[in-house]
């Protein structure tokens, strides 16, 4: 008897058009390239910023003049208030969201014998506690939707260590751990919770770092170059599909091969 051949569907065009995504930090860097494309996918979109107004209300500006919609929501993510208050606000205006992604994030480097307190508590408040505000006040919406997806934005310095970031790579590893038992609970209810760990990465965070620091660290990359914020965005928008619905607790490294 003859096989029957599925028919070959076409590709979606706007897959994510039925869902709402908050991305935190996302006035410029991964997060700002990760709002696009969710964007661009026809999602509804959040973008989250701490100070930096007009560069969040140029990315919706750019959403917008695409077609699609987005809003800009300030908020400290280190400050439970005003977290929730930016769930207030995005509830006014979107209803509950599906997607979020944990993305804001500081380095705050020294040696850990030069490292303060501070130093320590400044990276885990944003890193660390942000993650925990923004999880917090938006478990609910994760835990009831559909296609209910939390990604946290770690880093390859959580899997490595790295000299001088003590307090990054410590809040950088705690997100896996996070993300794994957030997978666990989140399982029964359908949703998932992924970990995202680029390698490094040409942002203003980058920037940060001395030249001399940054020529040693791309020596060692195996593809020979830093990654752009446009090859993490890919595996977010993965993430958040149809495709990924049974892909939960993971760590997904992009980092051009860098062995850890
Ligand atoms: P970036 O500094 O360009 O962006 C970080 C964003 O987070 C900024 O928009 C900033 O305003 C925002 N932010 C910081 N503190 C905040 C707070 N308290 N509340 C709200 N927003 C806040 O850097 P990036 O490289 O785009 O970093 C994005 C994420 O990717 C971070 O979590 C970072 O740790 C991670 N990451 C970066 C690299 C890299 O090499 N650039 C590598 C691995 C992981």
């Amino acid at each position: 008897m003859a096989e029957t051949v599925p028919r070959l569907e076409p590709l979606e065009r706007r897959p994510l058009t039925d869902r709402t995504c908050l991305v935190t930090g996302s006035s410029r860097g991964i997060g700002r390239e990760i709002a696009f494309e969710l964007a661009r996918c026809g999602a509804n979109v959040a973008v989250n910023y701490r100070s930096s107004d007009a560069k969040a209300r140029d990315v919706t500006e750019r959403i917008e003049e695409n077609g699609e919609t987005a809003i800009t929501v300030q908020a400290d993510v280190s400050d439970p208030a005003q977290v929730e208050r930016m769930a207030a606000d995005i509830r006014e205006e979107f209803g509950a969201i599906d997607v979020l992604v944990n993305n804001a994030g500081i380095t705050v480097d020294r040696t850990f014998e030069e490292m303060t307190y501070e130093d320590w508590q400044a990276v885990i408040d944003v890193n660390l506690h942000g993650t925990f505000n923004c999880t917090k006040a938006f478990y609910d919406d994760v835990k009831t939707s559909d296609h209910g997806r939390l990604i946290n934005i770690s880093s390859v310095v959580g899997q490595q260590g790295n000299y001088g970031q003590a307090n990054y790579a410590t809040s950088k590893g705690g997100l896996f751990a996070f993300t794994r038992t957030l997978a666990l609970e989140l399982a029964s209810h359908g949703s998932t919770a992924n970990c995202v760990a680029p390698g490094f990465t040409e942002t203003d965070m980058l920037e940060t770092v001395p030249d001399r620091v940054r020529e040693k660290i791309r020596e060692d990359i195996p593809l020979d170059r830093f990654a752009r914020p446009e090859d993490i965005v890919g595996m977010v928008r993965f993430l958040v599909g149809d495709q990924a619905e049974y892909m939960t607790g993971q760590v997904v490294g992009i980092n051009g091969g860098i062995e850890w």
